[in-house]
């Protein structure tokens, strides 16, 4: 018979596998025992929806047997089976859960552990078997088919025979060597242990023949070593941390241990039981179209879909989870669950939970609060902006903004706490990093008035807050915006007025909204700051999009009066020296833009401009 070979990636997970380069190679029996459990559910979900296939639940079981002399162990399931073209599609090339550890491999290969923590699926059974053979008949077919590997060598899928539907695995186990000890899987008490440890929740019964004591006499007997009740469904006083914990790594392909647990049971107009996660971090894709939300989907412990996404709104996408509710039909088809009324409502009830656990978390451990939303606070302020600030109301607590506060983040209501009199107005100033926030001689004026400023260094920060435009009655205002906060003394204002001819043509020469002398720009010899909705921040994001470069904010020069350039200024218009004057513009307004983190429109002629003015000194 002609062996075919494995396609590349899977001989790669193979040989990691034939090398049991993983030390916890145990894990075979779960994963083993999670694809029994899934062809069961198939099945299951098969029978309630086509007319032609009767299966009774209760008759579904995976059973596990051994047997010393041969070194075998058999892994038997009456699910839905597999046809010879599923054999070798899904048994030939590495899975959807492989692949995940694909991803990971090309950075951290070294690092194994963290192989334990992926669903490794079908071929972990080669991290103790010389040989697999998987027998198998699908619900559609009356022919069976024998695929046998060693692994390294490819396999061979063969004609057989098998009374029933379903799937029969056998592990020929390796012989011990001094590093391995495989046959102490050959052993009744051990597998029962490894089956509760990993496949207690698994909701078919998991069978093993066990010797019985009677009356005296001694029979075997079918047992079923796992108590099904899933882990969603007990009571979190009598599940461990660890098993919360465990339960997300396998099941999510996760290496690290979630943030935070949520377990809710909600009785009401829907009942249901959720066992959400947060993460401690966000997949690589999660900001990108690649990611995946939405909820595993269970009906009396039965899945019905392991990915509803109207379960979850995109703001809240990152929570992993389940929901178990007997509430939804489990004759629902997949397509309609979108416009399912339990459905619905389950969605809204979740996400008031959610917010309720992240409000929680904030108040009580405001460390793992900040963690959480270094990883997903874009995903909030996205839920904010993208909606136009309809689920503002929902969202604006769980925001969090650096301050000039202290080094800590802050909320908004903690800004609106800290307020003092009749000021009610949340200042805020965006730039690229604190330090170069605060720089800018409008947040040093704000900061010497006893104000407190917001440091927006996130991009979306200040669309965000444009999209807000409120928290509750205060009101934002960017420190830059020159509309709402140059309050100009009767000298200065006379000295703009005296000097309108020389700062029209300064404006013009320059292509700004307005150009203008100043006294509160401290040190600082030259201000940029904006007028209008779009902010110099904001013009900086826009232009990193596509397709908006024309965006552009109203920018106003200021000078400061009190620095000497000033006098320059004046100097060169009261001798006429129209040419070097708009030089000179030219070169203020370059410097500031560079200041503001924008980019001068022609780096060359700056060059020539300021070499000019040091080479006629
Ligand atoms: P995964 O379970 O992550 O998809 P596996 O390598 O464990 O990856 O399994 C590959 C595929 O083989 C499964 O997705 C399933 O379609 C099929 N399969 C494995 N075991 C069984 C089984 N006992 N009965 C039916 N199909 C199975």
């Amino acid at each position: 018979m002609k062996k075919k070979e494995f396609k590349t990636e899977s001989k790669k997970i193979l040989n990691m596998m034939i090398n049991s380069i993983y030390t916890n190679e145990e894990i075979f029996l779960r994963e083993l025992i999670s694809n029994a459990s899934d062809a069961l559910d198939k099945l299951y979900y098969r029978s309630l929806t086509d007319k032609n296939i009767e299966v009774k639940r209760e008759d579904l079981r995976i059973k596990i047997d051994f047997d010393k002399k041969n070194r075998t162990i058999t892994i038997s399931d009456n699910g839905i089976g597999m046809t010879k073209e599923e054999l070798e599609n899904n048994l030939g090339t590495i899975a959807k859960s492989g692949s995940e550890l694909f991803k990971l491999e090309n950075n951290k290969l070294e690092d194994i552990d963290i192989i334990g923590q992926f669903g490794v699926g079908f071929y972990s059974s080669f991290m103790v078997s010389s040989s697999v053979d998987v027998l198998s008949r699908s619900i559609d077919s009356t022919d069976a088919y024998l695929w046998q590997s060693d692994g390294a060598d490819g396999y061979t899928i063969s004609d057989a025979s098998k009374e029933d539907y379903g799937t029969v695995i056998t592990l020929h186990l390796k012989n011990d060597d001094e590093n391995h000890e495989y046959s102490e899987y050959l052993d009744s008490y051990n597998l029962e242990r490894i089956i509760k440890k990993y496949s207690d929740y698994i909701t078919y019964p998991i069978v093993m023949e066990k010797e019985v004591t009677k009356d005296n006499k001694t029979q075997k007997e079918e047992v079923t070593i796992n108590s099904m009740v899933p882990i969603w469904k007990k009571n979190k006083k009598d599940v461990q941390d660890d098993d919360y914990n465990n339960f997300y790594k396998d099941r999510y392909y996760d290496y690290e241990n979630p943030l935070h647990v949520i377990k809710s049971k909600v009785e009401g107009l829907v009942s249901y039981d959720a066992l959400l996660f947060i993460p401690s971090h966000a997949k690589e894709n999660y900001y990108s179209k690649e990611y995946e939300k939405g909820l595993e989907l269970f009906s009396r412990g039965v899945l019905i879909t392991n990915r509803c996404e109207d379960l979850l709104p995109d703001y809240f996408g990152f929570v992993k989870g389940i929901i178990d509710s007997e509430d939804i039909d489990l004759n629902i088809s997949r397509e309609t669950l979108q416009k399912n009324h339990q459905v619905r409502s389950i969605e809204k009830s979740i996400e008031t939970k959610i917010k309720k656990e992240l409000l929680d978390l904030l108040k009580n451990k405001r460390d793992d609060y900040e963690k959480f939303f270094k990883e997903f606070g874009n995903s909030i302020k996205y839920g904010i902006y993208q909606s136009f600030g309809m689920n503002k109301e929902l969202l604006q607590d769980l925001l969090l903004f650096s301050s000039s506060h202290d080094d800590k983040m802050t909320t908004l209501q903690e800004y609106k706490d800290r307020l003092v009199g009749e000021d009610n107005k949340i200042y805020y100033a965006s730039g690229e990093s604190i330090s170069k926030i605060k720089m800018m001689p409008q947040v040093e004026n704000m900061l010497n008035k006893g104000h407190e400023v917001l440091f927006l260094t996130d991009y979306l920060d200040e669309f965000v807050i444009k999209t807000m435009h409120k928290y509750e009655e205060l009101e934002f205002v960017n420190v830059q915006d020159d509309d709402k906060l140059e309050e100009v003394n009767d000298e200065v204002k006379k000295i703009n007025e005296d000097n309108k001819d020389l700062l029209t043509l300064m404006k013009e020469t320059i292509k700004v909204s307005d150009v203008k002398f100043s006294d509160k720009l401290n040190n600082h010899p030259v201000s940029l700051s904006s007028t209008g909705d779009i902010s110099l921040e904001m013009e900086k994001v826009l232009h990193a999009m596509p397709n908006s470069e024309n965006v552009e904010a109203n920018k106003v020069l200021t000078i400061n009066i009190n620095h000497p350039v000033y006098k320059k200024i004046l100097e060169l218009h009261n001798k006429k020296e129209d040419d070097e004057l708009k030089k000179y513009t030219k070169v203020l307004y370059d410097m500031a833009l560079l200041i503001n983190g924008l980019s001068v429109i022609d780096p060359n002629e700056l060059t020539n401009m300021v070499c000019d003015i040091i080479s006629k000194e």
